[in-house]
C-alpha cells in the first residue's frame, strides 16, 4: 500500500475543534462587515463642515444637498508691500491693460481645422503667420516677463514660460490658456457689433470686443500683466516660492493635440514633472449653480 491510499478519518475532536474555528471565522467575518458598514456610514452620510461654514448640515449620498449652507471663505488678498492697489486699480493701469489686450484680439491667431496636419510640415503657411506675430508681440509688450523668465517654444507656435522657484520641495503651478480663436464665417461677419479683429474697446459701457477677448487672450494677457507688474514692482527681483509655468497653446480650439499636448509631453517627458504639479489653472467651465450655491467649478480636464 502506498502512502497516496492512506485516507485520514478525522475524529470527532477535530471536527468539533473545526467547528469552532468555522464560528469564530463567521464571527470575525461579521464583525468586520459591521465595521465596513459603519464606515460606509460615516463617509456617506455625514456631517459637512467646510472652514468659515456656520451651519454644519447633512449630505446624504449622492442625493444631492440638503439643507446645504456654505459661506464664503475669505478673499485671499494680495501682499500689498511688493503691489498695491493704487498701482494695480489705478486707471492709467486698466487702460494700458486694456490697449494691450485691444492689440492681442488684433492679431487673427485663427485656427482652423486644415491646421492640424499643416503645422509640423509649413512652419510658414500664411495661416500660421499670426501666432508669430503674437509671439513678437508678447515679447515686446512684457519685456520684463521676457527678461526674467524663461521662454521656450513648444512646437513651433505654443508657448511655454518657466519661472523658476526658490523652494525647490514645492509643487509646481501650471497657469494655462491658449492663444488661438475660432474662426469667424464670412456670412457671419456683418452680425458683429463691432469688428471681430478690431479689439474695439467700449470705454462707456466698459467692454472690449473680438475674437478671443474672452477666449482666452484675455486669460493669456492677465496672466502676463500680473507677471509683468509684480516684476516691475520689485526691479525684478520678485520670485516665486514654487516653480510656475505659464502654458499658452495653439490650437485648443481644434482639440490641443499640436499644442498643449506637445507642452504636456515636453512638461512630463523633459522636465520629468509627471505627477508632480500641485496645480493647473486652465480656461475650464466656469461658474455654475448648483442648489443656488455658486461655485467656481473644478475641471477634471482641459485641452488648453
Ligand atoms: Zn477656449
Amino acid at each position: 500500500m502506498t502512502k497516496e491510499h492512506e485516507v485520514l478519518l478525522p475524529t470527532r475532536a477535530v471536527l468539533a475543534v473545526k467547528e469552532s474555528n468555522k464560528r469564530a471565522f463567521n464571527r470575525r467575518q461579521l464583525a468586520i462587515a459591521f465595521l465596513a458598514i459603519s464606515a460606509a456610514f460615516f463617509v456617506w452620510i455625514r456631517p459637512v463642515v467646510y472652514p468659515g461654514q456656520k451651519t454644519g448640515t447633512v449630505m446624504i449620498g449622492t442625493a444631492g444637498f440638503t439643507g446645504y449652507h456654505c459661506d464664503q471663505v475669505p478673499a485671499l488678498v494680495p501682499d500689498s508691500s511688493r503691489l498695491n492697489d493704487s498701482q494695480l486699480f489705478s486707471p492709467e493701469f486698466a487702460a494700458t491693460a486694456a490697449k494691450r489686450l485691444s492689440q492681442a484680439v488684433q492679431i487673427p491667431t485663427v485656427s482652423f481645422d486644415n491646421m492640424t496636419d499643416l503645422a509640423p510640415t509649413v512652419p510658414d503657411a500664411s495661416v500660421h503667420l499670426p501666432f508669430l506675430r503674437f509671439h513678437t508681440f508678447l515679447e515686446n509688450a512684457f519685456p520684463l516677463v521676457h527678461k526674467h523668465l524663461l521662454r521656450r517654444v513648444i512646437n513651433k507656435y505654443s508657448l511655454l514660460y518657466s519661472w523658476k522657484g526658490t523652494n525647490h520641495y514645492a509643487a509646481p503651478l501650471i497657469l494655462m490658456a491658449h492663444i488661438d480663436v475660432v474662426p469667424v464665417l464670412p456670412e457671419t461677419a456683418n452680425l458683429w457689433t463691432h469688428d471681430p479683429f478690431s479689439g474695439y474697446i467700449d470705454h462707456e459701457n466698459g467692454f472690449l470686443w473680438g475674437r478671443g477677448a474672452g477666449d482666452t487672450k484675455a486669460t493669456v494677457l492677465g496672466t502676463l500683466e500680473a507677471v509683468e507688474a509684480l516684476l516691475k514692482a520689485t526691479n525684478g527681483k520678485y520670485l516665486p516660492n514654487s516653480d510656475i509655468y505659464l502654458a499658452f497653446g495653439h490650437d485648443e480650439e481644434i482639440s490641443g493635440y499640436q499644442g498643449a499636448k506637445s507642452i504636456a509631453d515636453y512638461l512630463q517627458h523633459d522636465l520629468g514633472l509627471a505627477g508632480k504639479v500641485g496645480l493647473i489653472v486652465d480656461e475650464g467651465p466656469g461658474f455654475g449653480e448648483v442648489n443656488d450655491v455658486r461655485l467656481a467649478t473644478v475641471g477634471t480636464g482641459e485641452k488648453g
